[in-house]
């Protein structure tokens, strides 16, 4: 099985003293949909700025699709793509151009690259905009820019730090739709994101980073096992009278028709409805509540704990 990313040991310090990363261990299978997830300065961005050659690492190794970057830096960059937070192409340039002088870095001709320019342009939505100058686009169009510029080359694998951060919901559902069909195509996508849930409907593995240290790295699906508690959203055949007290399940009003409820998985859904008919709480239907990772990595790395799982 290739590795798109194997990291071992990876050690940053930072002038300043701080210790960015403490030894970090990842391995990204190719052709997988990666999330990287972590609370701010855990050390994300630190870990994508050394695996895209951005600084220098303190200790470890890096390889990308068995290129590690000491030995052969140009040709490990060859294989990536990356989308950083900031917009950092020349604002005063021609859309089209962007991409193509990206495309020039990597040697690739103005002739040669013009049928890439335009299918990521079109992919992107943004082909209309093409001899736009870029400072014109709307925030959301130059995120999208900054994504195509990343793909022009064709790279292995694409590395995006907070992809939609501060995107509208629109956009962010049709750039999800973008980077599946991208990952569907066989390149391998890594992300960062704040939205757990964008992690939940998007990536298969995890890595969750927190003080420099990974906590935890697994499948989503292993993660939300790892769940004990569920929580469902109940709508209710009659308005609640008044909130009864049941032992071992948590219940909260959400309003007078729907409540909250968090119960231990080893009760069963039969058990908790004959627990709450029992109490006179008839259930016309149940909603999972949509962000179970979010609970569970407050679990991780919200409170004082930070005991590996
Ligand atoms: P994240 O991307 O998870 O928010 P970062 O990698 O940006 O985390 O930051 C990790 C830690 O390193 C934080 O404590 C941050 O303040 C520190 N840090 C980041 N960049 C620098 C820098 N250039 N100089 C000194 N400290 C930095």
């Amino acid at each position: 099985m290739t590795l798109a990313l194997e990291i071992t040991g990876l050690e940053k310090k930072y002038q300043n003293g701080v210790s960015a990363l403490r030894g970090i261990d990842l391995s990204v299978k190719s052709g997988s949909f990666f999330g990287l997830l972590g609370p701010n300065g855990a050390g994300k961005s630190t870990c994508i700025a050394i695996i895209s050659s951005l600084i220098k690492k303190t200790n470890g190794k890096v390889k990308i699709f068995g290129v590690d970057i000491d030995k052969d830096r140009d040709k490990a960059k060859t294989f990536l793509g990356l989308v950083p937070q900031e917009f950092n192409f020349n604002q005063f340039e021609k859309v089209s151009d962007i991409l193509i002088n990206q495309a020039g870095y990597y040697g690739l001709s103005r002739h040669a690259v013009m049928p890439k320019v335009d299918y990521y342009l079109h992919k992107l939505g943004l082909f209309k905009k093409r001899k736009s100058i870029a400072r014109e686009l709307s925030g959301g169009m130059k995120r999208r820019l900054m994504i195509a510029r990343a793909l022009v080359h064709e790279p292995k694998m694409l590395i995006l730090d907070e992809p939609t951060a501060g995107v509208d919901i629109e956009i962010r559902r049709d750039m999800w739709h973008f980077l599946e069909e991208i990952n569907a195509q066989g390149v391998t996508v890594i992300l960062t994101t704040h939205y757990l849930e964008e992690a939940e409907h998007l990536c298969r593995q995890l890595a969750i980073i927190d003080h420099g240290q990974i906590i935890a790295n697994t499948s989503v699906k292993e993660l939300l096992v790892r769940l004990d508690k569920e929580q469902v959203i109940l709508d209710l055949k009659d308005p609640l009278q008044s909130m009864p007290v049941i032992e071992g399940i948590g219940l909260r009003e959400i309003d007078n028709f729907t409540i909250e409820v968090t119960f231990n998985k080893q009760l069963s859904m039969n058990g908790l409805f004959s627990m709450l008919s029992l109490h006179g709480i008839e259930v016309m239907s149940m909603r999972n509540k949509s962000n179970r990772l979010e609970e569970l990595f407050l679990q991780l790395t919200g409170s004082q704990s930070h005991d590996p799982l």
